[in-house]
């Protein structure tokens, strides 16, 4: 027991699988939501309902938004012809935070890992080849991290798109070895952009 209530018990530890929070932790947020009933647990409730309802992937990109297609890639104006490859909807978010990329994304849900048995199927790898003909791009920037396994899938992507006639480059110095987006600053997100090269 957390508490000595069931209801409250089930809330304390739904909220300890949280990333970042523990058993502790959980406790203490779940006591100050109930504190804060009128200003926060009852809107976070109410946001929670709505997001659990409407919360999907764009079928397009893989953005998390609420509609079938995410609020990036229904702006006319991000039609481009440039296409930004992320590994996670977490490094989309980075970017647009920085606002410095004007054109449209793909999120592959991950990187290739012969160790953990993801090979290009399960990364939106083919989707990414299809809207590169489908939608007139003429560059795909790659954002990916620079891990090893970032790294490999960076390669073959670029090997993938050979034949389009699409121009492929990736984030220029300024995401660390193991980085993720994330964790970057916008002024560095802005750099790694402005300074990509061909890969
Ligand atoms: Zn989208």
């Amino acid at each position: 027991m957390n508490s000595n209530n069931k209801d409250i018990d089930i809330l304390i530890q739904l909220m300890a699988k949280l990333p970042g929070l523990g058993p502790r932790s959980a406790r203490r947020a779940v006591l100050h939501l109930i504190k804060k009933r009128d200003i926060l647990l009852s809107p976070l409730a109410d946001s929670l309902f709505t997001v659990a309802q409407t919360a999907r992937e764009c079928v397009t990109c893989g953005n998390i938004g609420t509609m079938d297609q995410c609020d990036v890639c229904s702006d006319l104006r991000r039609a481009i012809g440039q296409i930004c490859v992320v590994e996670d909807v977490s490094d989309l978010w980075a970017m647009e935070r920085a606002a410095v990329f004007k054109g449209r994304y793909h999120v592959l849900g991950g990187v290739l890992s012969a160790l953990d048995g993801v090979g290009p199927e399960e990364l939106r790898i083919p989707n990414l080849v299809s809207r590169v003909g489908d939608e007139n791009i003429t560059e795909v920037i790659l954002a990916l991290n620079a891990t090893v396994d970032g790294q490999t899938t960076a390669h073959y992507i670029a090997d993938q798109l050979e034949d389009l006639g699409v121009s492929v480059t990736s984030l220029a110095q300024g995401v660390p070895i193991g980085g993720e987006l994330d964790y970057l600053d916008d002024g560095t997100i802005t750099a790694a952009l402005n300074a990509r090269k061909a890969v």
